[in-house]
């Protein structure tokens, strides 16, 4: 859709509300020249509370004058006639358009953003080292074709701003898809017609593509541009990503490191807030931009902080599963151990020989090799616990099993079988090796002396052992225990402490 045919269309479709009768008196009186101050004085002295907020602004931060202005002649030979007409003219304006707040319209915060964005484009027009008196009325009114569509086409227009909101669609795309003209065009038409000069409708027509704009006018246009973003900032909620392009691109244009913009942006809020009060509109909640970044920081902070210290505690967390795993697997094992082991003597019990045994018998078996097994018994015990007492007994008990432990390798599994009766399992081990082992046993036992009360004891033991061959591959555990029990008992048979070896047979006699 051209231009024109966009304009056209306004004609037909909008009626462009008149200005408001006080504007015409001012632009009427500035357009003549010769006697405007003084016709401009009387227009706007005509009303006192025109004038009053007038001098506010004249002796607002925004202006700095070096001494206060009591009088509308002081402020327009201090600040220039361009200057005086446009603040009157936003005022009455302003004054002039306001409607009912609407759920589906806010006239106050429709005003407070272009206040705002007067106020930004005013200072970014500073940045450039440029004066230009109109950009704040410019900047003012850059949005009106708004207010305009909005008073004429209200329901369609409200669902069109809802939409563009939730959607973050760009308005004026929505509204060309819609009307086929958009507000930039009926805000730049009603502007030309209210007798406002070029240099103001001009970059109305294009503040959302300023680079669609005729040359001299790209530059107001993008200015506008900017102060509507900056606007926004404080009067929308915009997402951290925009807010930190604005600011690099606002670093960019106007050539200021981050400090520069901040404080831009701060000086925006600042001199927003007191220019508001003077347009009788509640500036709100409009946090000074370094605040924003600094609740913004603080909020990232916290969030890594609490990160980091989560991570802490997650940390933390592990170690101790760990930790406890380890002491758990640590009980486990003693545990495992308490349940195979003797409390007496510490070696494996008769549970663990038997367990032992079977696992030896069936691995042997699988793997072709032999071992061998003894059991063997304390001489005449009965008769050490009769003469020295019970707990000698045990010490006694205690000491064989210590020094035998020492005979044994690693691999060798010793057991307390039963009351003085042991039973070692020698892997790997065959008929010439499990004599040799018994006889060496048998030697150490008779050499181990138990001191209690000034007295020795010394005990012999009665042995008896067998070896699993791997071609017996029908030989029980039974098999192998009752022939190594009956060696033992023909070695106690024959006059103890002395070994019998014999051959396990298929079928035991007992
Ligand atoms: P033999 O040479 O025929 O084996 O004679 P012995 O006296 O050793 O055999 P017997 O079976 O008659 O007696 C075994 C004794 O061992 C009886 C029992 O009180 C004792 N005994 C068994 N367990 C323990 C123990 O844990 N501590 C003590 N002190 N004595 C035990
Ligand atoms: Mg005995
Ligand atoms: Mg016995």
């Amino acid at each position: 859709m051209k231009t024109t045919q966009a304009l056209e269309l306004i004609e037909k479709e909008i009626t462009l509300p008149s200005p408001p009768a006080i504007a015409v008196q001012i632009l009427n009186t500035v357009q003549k020249k010769e006697s405007a101050l003084n016709e401009l004085v009387k227009i706007i002295s005509a009303d006192p509370a025109l004038t009053g907020k007038m001098l506010q602004v004249a002796n607002s931060g925004f202006y700095a004058l070096k001494s206060e202005v009591t009088s509308i002649d002081r402020a327009l030979a201090v600040l220039g006639t361009n200057v005086i007409k446009n603040i009157a003219l936003s005022f009455v304006i302003t004054t002039d358009l306001r409607g009912e707040n609407q759920s589906s319209f806010n006239f106050d915060d429709y005003w407070r953003r272009s206040v705002t964005s007067a106020v930004a484009a005013e200072l970014l027009i500073q940045q450039l080292n440029q004066k230009n008196d109109d950009i704040f009325v410019t900047a003012l009114l850059q949005d009106i074709g708004m207010l305009v569509i909005f008073m004429q086409k209200k329901s369609s227009y409200s669902e069109l701003l809802k939409h563009s909101t939730l959607t973050e669609q760009s308005l004026v795309d929505l509204e060309n898809n819609k009307y086929n003209f958009n507000h930039q065009q009926v805000g730049s038409m009603l502007i030309n017609k209210w007798g406002l000069p070029e240099c103001i409708s001009v970059p109305i027509g294009y503040h959302h593509n300023p680079e669609a704009a005729p040359k001299n006018n790209q530059q107001t246009a993008q200015i506008l541009k900017f102060a509507d973003q900056i606007s926004s900032l404080y009067n929308e909620k915009d997402t951290a990503e925009k807010v930190r392009m604005l600011q690099g691109e606002l670093a960019d244009f106007f050539s200021l490191d981050q400090n520069q913009v901040r404080f831009l942006l701060d000086d925006v809020a600042d001199k927003s807030v007191e220019l508001l009060k003077s347009f009788e509109i509640e500036p709100g909640k409009m946090k000074p931009y370094s605040q924003m970044l600094q609740e913004a920081n603080e909020e990232l902070g916290r969030l890594n902080l609490s990160y980091e210290q989560l991570v802490i505690e997650l940390k933390e967390a592990k170690e101790k599963s760990e930790r406890l795993a380890h002491e758990l697997k640590d009980i486990n094992l003693r545990l495992n151990d308490l349940a195979y082991r003797d409390a007496l003597t510490g070696l494996y019990n008769h549970r663990y020989f038997q367990e032992s045994l079977s696992q030896e018998l069936s691995r042997a078996a699988r793997y072709h090799s032999s071992f061998s097994l003894i059991l063997f018994d304390i001489d005449f015990f009965k008769k050490v616990n009769d003469t020295y007492g019970h707990p000698a007994g045990d010490q006694v008990l205690i000491n064989i099993s210590r020094e035998i432990k020492k005979t044994v390798r690693p691999s060798d599994i010793i057991a307390r079988y039963g009351g003085e009766e042991f039973a070692v399992i020698l892997p790997e081990t065959d008929a010439t090796g499990v004599k040799v082992f018994a006889a060496r046993l048998r030697r150490s036992v008779e050499g181990i002396i138990t001191h209690v009360d000034q007295q020795q004891i010394m005990v012999t033991v009665s042995l008896g052992g067998t070896t699993f061959h791997p071609e017996q591959s029908e030989i029980t555990k039974d098999h192998l225990i009752k022939t190594a029990d009956r060696g033992l008992y023909m070695s106690k048979k024959n006059g103890r402490n002395q070994v019998t070896i014999l051959v396990a047979e298929n079928s035991p006699s007992s």
